[in-house]
């Protein structure tokens, strides 16, 4: 690979981590004029991606839809907490529950599992984390154990004291 080809991979897959994904569209003629015509307006020129989401939301909000409410997992887990909470306060309110069950954690806290993005991989080993399978084809952990296992085995192969190149030429 050249140098510069090397330096355009190294660029792609830190974007690649900070959450970014490359997208290819065929469109007409016109389009991309227009496209950079907007990204120029918006003084974007750094981040035209900035300008497609923008773009993509505004056509969305024009049709009325209101942005899809994401919430991450944490925050969600927060939520449910506090709903729990709500509703014990409401049981010990009305006589339902004894007052003790306010004094523990509504909601013992679950491990939070954050949902992986389509690319990333859970290695069937749970306690490997997850691996981006754009860029590993396989657990790089199993990959590395694999390595390590041959090398001792090639190893184990060799005859002990003697040299393998004087081996070889007898
Ligand atoms: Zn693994």
């Amino acid at each position: 690979m050249s140098e510069a080809s090397e330096r355009v991979e190294q660029w792609r897959k830190a974007k690649r981590k900070s959450g970014y994904r490359p997208l290819t569209l065929w469109v007409p003629y016109c389009a991309k004029s227009e496209f950079d015509e907007l990204v120029y307006s918006r003084g974007q020129g750094k981040d035209p991606g900035q300008t497609f989401l923008d773009a993509v939301r505004a056509l969305a909000a024009s049709m009325g839809k209101t942005p899809e409410l994401r919430l991450e997992a944490r925050q969600q887990h927060r939520i449910e907490a506090n709903v729990a909470d709500d509703v014990i306060k409401r049981l010990v309110a009305a006589g339902a529950v004894p007052a003790t069950a306010l004094g523990a954690p509504a909601v013992a806290p679950s491990p939070i599992k954050e949902p992986l993005p389509p690319e990333w991989k859970q290695c069937g080993n749970t306690a490997h984390p997850p691996y981006d399978s754009n860029e590993h084809d396989e657990c790089p952990i199993h990959a590395n154990e694999r390595k390590e296992r041959y090398r001792a085995k090639q190893k184990a192969k060799k005859p002990a004291g003697k040299k393998p190149a004087a081996q070889e030429t007898t």
